[in-house]
């Protein structure tokens, strides 16, 4: 996903790197240019230009200036600013029984892939997570996940085709649930192909009843820009606890990444890379900053 940017800060770092000493001049061509690398890369106007500001304050100083190779410092300093831009940390899921996970986001993003991506890994962890089918609108969403609970040999509640109510199957999943042996559930919820304001009201109700310990946002990556105002709506409507982004693998531009952890607030937890259930890591923040600088 970030081949481009990765190419363009090369460039912008290669200039800087050729030198012995550098002037204040330097660093600024360079980080012009590495501030027209992220635009391009789609991340946002006033987060780029913030973060490049950060990173120009702390190159300008007098540590950086006077070192022995100022280059390497300055790329360790953006090194770092990437980091913290991203996240700093890995934040881990709150699991603490009962850990019930709600999963939102837009038609197509990734919902019920990632809830079986997700299921799959808390299971090779040595819990015991349960899928819940909660999207009433698509009776073939409620077979995929079926099907992927299936191949991930994970227990599954489906509702019936003709159930319209979405607290209703809630409360029938609990009930399941005790039999099942097991606390940690994962609701996969519906989508639309945009936020409106039927899916939104559902989702709050189905918000209240549940009480999640986390609502965790499924955002395509590939999606720019939009997917940090998806992100925003949602958090406000149901107020999310995390992100995961998916389709990192894909040759989208990749700023909406680097952008989402500032806007929105909230933590990128995990990162979708693949189709297939494996394709699925924790998001951390240092080693996608390493990663786009290598
Ligand atoms: P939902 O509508 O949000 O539930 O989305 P789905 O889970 O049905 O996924 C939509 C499509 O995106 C499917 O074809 C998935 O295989 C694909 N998909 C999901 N996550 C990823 C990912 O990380 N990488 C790639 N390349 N495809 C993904």
């Amino acid at each position: 996903m970030f081949n481009s940017l990765s190419d363009s800060l090369d460039s912008a770092f290669k200039n800087l790197r050729g030198q012995g000493k550098i002037s204040e001049k330097n660093i600024s061509d360079a980080l012009r240019e590495v501030r027209l690398a992220l635009l391009e890369a789609d991340v946002d106007f006033t987060v780029a230009k913030k973060f490049i500001a950060n990173v120009k304050e702390q190159a300008l100083g007098e540590k950086v200036m006077k070192s022995v190779k100022p280059s390497e410092l300055i790329v360790k300093i953006f090194h770092d600013e990437l980091t913290a831009l991203l996240g700093g940390d890995n934040e881990p899921l709150d699991l603490t029984p009962p850990a019930r996970i709600m999963m939102v986001g837009l038609n197509g993003a990734g919902k019920t892939t990632t809830s079986a991506k997700l299921a799959a890994r808390l299971k090779k962890e040595g819990r015991r997570p349960l899928l819940v089918a909660c999207d009433l609108y698509r009776p073939a969403a409620i077979d995929q996940l079926a099907t992927l609970a299936k191949q991930i040999d994970v227990p599954v509640y489906t509702p019936d085709a003709s159930e319209t109510d979405l607290v209703k199957v809630a409360k029938d999943s609990l009930k399941w649930a005790e039999g099942q042996n097991g606390t940690l559930m994962i609701f996969d919820t519906a989508g639309r192909q945009e936020i409106d304001e039927k899916l939104i009201g559902e989702l709050k109700e189905l918000h209240n009843f549940l009480a999640p310990k986390e609502t965790l946002l499924v955002a395509d990556a590939a999606t720019g820009q939009q997917a940090v105002s998806v992100a925003n709506h949602f958090d406000e409507a149901v107020g999310i606890t995390g992100i995961v982004l998916t389709k990192l693998d894909g040759d989208a531009r990749g700023g909406a990444a680097l952008s989402m952890r500032t806007i929105t607030g909230k933590p990128i937890k995990y990162a979708g890379e693949g189709e297939k259930i494996e394709d699925f890591t924790e998001f951390h923040p240092e080693r996608m900053a390493g990663r786009i600088l290598d």
